[in-house]
């Protein structure tokens, strides 16, 4: 099998052009520095996986529904259920926001990071304070809440947004929301419907982190030796444990 080395997307440390960073790329970095220099600076992404179709059907249906308001200049129901005094944002750049590729963007001059990130909705209170959205679609019997360790990266997700709106000249609010979709599963049959217990859960954001992490996300770009990796990571516990079947067989294979 050929080795799927990228050319493109390579942080070049000599470059003095900006280097367009995604917000999922950051939230890669503070995951594991190694997996992220093996991707940005030398080229080699991990596999992918497989969409998740449902997620993005649910993304797709809210966006749509959430526009119809925008449209009137209303509160959603779900908006009003939850006590939030604010109304979708309308905005001509609101589509390019959304968008993943262009997303929102701001260069971070000192570490000429061109950061970007799509977003998924935007609303505004009556002071004209922007409060960030993500949409989350799930399945559980579980209680609904941002308390898991691992949802740490949805908190982080939402700051950085806040923080490109932040830079980009909004006034933005501290608190953003999470619209979280819940496909209910004790119904008694399926009879091609899916339904939703839908919640939004608010999120106090910090985003004075960032600004240090796009430092140490430079820094480790600009080296030449591979960063550690992460403790714990299944993946490469999985990695290492295959080398070392694949050296013996190699030895034996060698021998013979
Ligand atoms: S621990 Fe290993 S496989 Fe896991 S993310 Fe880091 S470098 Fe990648």
């Amino acid at each position: 099998m050929p080795a799927r080395i990228r050319s493109r997307n390579i942080y070049d440390p000599a470059s003095k052009e900006p280097f367009k960073i995604s917000r999922s790329k950051i939230e890669s970095f503070i995951r594991c520095p190694r997996c992220f220099y093996l991707d940005r600076r030398r080229g080699v992404g991990q596999p992918s996986s497989p969409p998740f179709n449902l997620n993005i059907a649910v993304d797709h249906l809210l966006k749509k529904e959430f526009d119809e308001y925008r449209a009137k200049k209303t509160a959603h129901p779900l908006m009003v259920k939850f006590g939030i005094e604010a109304v979708p944002f309308d905005h001509p750049s609101m589509d390019i926001w959304r968008n993943p590729f262009t997303g929102i963007q701001f260069l971070h001059p000192s570490t000429r990071m061109l950061v970007f990130g799509g977003v998924d909705d935007v609303w505004v209170s009556p002071q004209g304070r922007l409060m960030i959205v993500d949409y989350k679609a799930t399945s559980t019997d579980s209680e609904i809440n941002l308390d898991d360790p691992w949802k740490a990266g949805y908190k982080r997700q939402l700051e950085i947004y806040q923080w490109l709106f932040r830079k980009n000249g909004f006034e933005v609010d501290e608190t953003g929301y999470f619209v979280y979709c819940n496909g209910v599963r004790h119904e008694p049959v399926f009879h091609n419907r899916l339904n939703f217990d839908t919640v939004i859960l608010a999120h106090k954001g910090n985003d004075g982190w960032i600004e240090g992490v796009l430092g140490q996300l430079k820094a480790c770009l600009d080296r030449d030796v591979l960063p550690n990796s992460s403790e714990g990571c299944e993946f490469c516990a999985y990695r290492a444990a295959s080398r070392s079947v694949e050296m013996f067989q190699s030895e034996i294979d060698f021998g013979a």
